[in-house]
């Protein structure tokens, strides 16, 4: 790990400046942030608004103006790609890019794929020529049945309808591929749940081979919490060096921690995920490491909303004297979280980008609840939001 570089050099971002982490905020948004992440702050309200989002969903509650000027306006960036524009130019106008996410979950039913397919397609065609949208990101649950990756994960045989099911993913894949190779964007691929990524990692691992040659397409995500992953990385490297293509990851921590070792519990199979933080973190960094020492046959993007993670990457490109702007390098936060480190990556010149959920508000809803329940169980996470918020209302009294 990187010994040389002071905490302090000019050369890597301040990530406690305030004032370049809001400076796309007005004092009412700055204001309204501030109030919404102190409500969602609070566990007791947080399991109120999430049961009344429920409600809206299943009875049908007038209730989405509500939700649409408070907790969406906050996370997600519009209800279509023409009404996230305003968004999109605002972020790039400081330099921060856009990775397009139809926030739209998980689907069970073939119509529902189509739907999925056609709206990533439809998002692809809209970024092509703006050099604020990177890249989209998507599920495979989006296009494919889950207990079809959850069955072909297990490595039991298909019948012959889920064989022609399982053909139709591979279809629908190669499409998406294809068309963002033409139009030189790449698909961020989300890791899921352990029982279904190897059947996600076959599909995005055959993607990469095939359309990561001239620039990297497809990317995989990879969840370090899991103790098998950075293996997984060393290995899928040397696959890539070996058959000429580039390793694209993303990479996070993982989102899934209790539900995974709940159902590992249950069934009584060795839990996937690591016995600690610590050994998540070691894992998170000893790959960005990895990465660019082998930068060359890897494009890597730093998921995550930890300062130390940052730095670290930070540190480690100036080490090895690879540039901010170098093309392989990518630093990524959720809309709505991770000002001070967006905007201080990007006024530094890194390449840095913020997933930004579009999609009605209704069918958003499951993000939204998903977003306010994460957002208390990762620790620290919210208050370190709110004394930033705070810190910056205080410095513009
Ligand atoms: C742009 C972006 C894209 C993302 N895409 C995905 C995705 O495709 N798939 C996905 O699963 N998640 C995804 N996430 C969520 C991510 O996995 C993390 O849950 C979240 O970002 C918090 O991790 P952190 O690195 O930001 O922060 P930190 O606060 O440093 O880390 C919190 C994380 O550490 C891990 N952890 C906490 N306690 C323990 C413990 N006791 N033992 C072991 N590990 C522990 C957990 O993963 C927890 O979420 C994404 C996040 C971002 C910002």
């Amino acid at each position: 790990m990187p010994q040389n570089i002071p905490s302090g050099s000019p050369l890597l971002p301040d990530f406690t400046n305030t004032q370049t982490a809001f400076a796309y905020k007005s004092n009412g948004e700055l204001f309204q942030s501030y109030w919404l992440f102190k409500l969602i702050n609070s566990p007791a309200l947080v399991k109120i608004s999430t049961t009344l989002a429920g409600a809206v969903l299943k009875w049908h509650l007038p209730l989405t103006p509500f939700i649409k000027y408070t907790i969406y306006r906050q996370f997600c960036s519009g209800e279509t790609l023409q009404d996230s524009l305003p968004v999109i130019n605002r972020l790039d106008k400081y330099g921060v890019k856009s990775l397009l996410d139809y926030g739209v979950e998980a689907k069970e039913d073939e119509p529902d794929f189509d739907r999925t397919i056609e709206q990533l397609l439809r998002s692809i065609t809209f970024s092509k020529n703006l050099s604020a949208i990177p890249a989209i990101s998507t599920k495979v649950t989006g296009f494919a049945r889950f207990a079809l990756l959850e069955k072909v994960s297990s490595g039991a045989t298909l019948n012959p309808a889920e064989q022609a099911e399982w053909e139709r993913v591979w279809e629908r894949l190669h499409k998406l591929c294809r068309i963002a190779q033409d139009a030189r964007i790449s698909i961020y691929f989300d890791a899921e749940e352990s029982w279904i990524q190897p059947a996600i990692d076959e599909l995005v691992n055959t993607m990469m081979q095939q359309y990561n040659q001239q620039f990297p397409v497809a990317f995989t995500t990879l969840q370090m919490y899991r103790h098998d992953r950075l293996a997984f990385l060393q290995q899928l490297t040397q696959t890539a060096r070996q058959k000429n293509f580039t390793a694209a990851v993303k990479l996070v921590r993982g989102a899934y921690m209790e539900k995974e070792r709940t159902r590992a519990a249950q069934m009584g199979y060795p839990s996937p995920i690591q016995p600690d933080k610590a050994a998540s973190d070691r894992d998170f960094n000893l790959a960005l490491q990895f990465c660019i020492e082998n930068i060359n046959q890897v494009a890597v993007c730093n998921a995550s909303h930890n300062e130390q993670s940052a730095t670290l990457l930070c540190k480690l490109m100036l080490q090895h004297g690879i540039p901010p702007t170098h093309p392989n390098v990518w630093f990524a936060q959720l809309y709505g979280m991770g000002d001070h480190l967006s905007f201080n990556l990007a006024k530094q010149g890194y390449n840095t980008a913020k997933y930004l959920p579009y999609g009605p508000v209704r069918e958003v809803i499951p993000y939204l609840i998903r977003r306010s329940e994460e957002n208390t169980s990762v620790s620290g996470q919210m208050s370190r939001e709110l004394a930033l918020l705070l810190q910056e209302k205080k410095r513009r009294k």
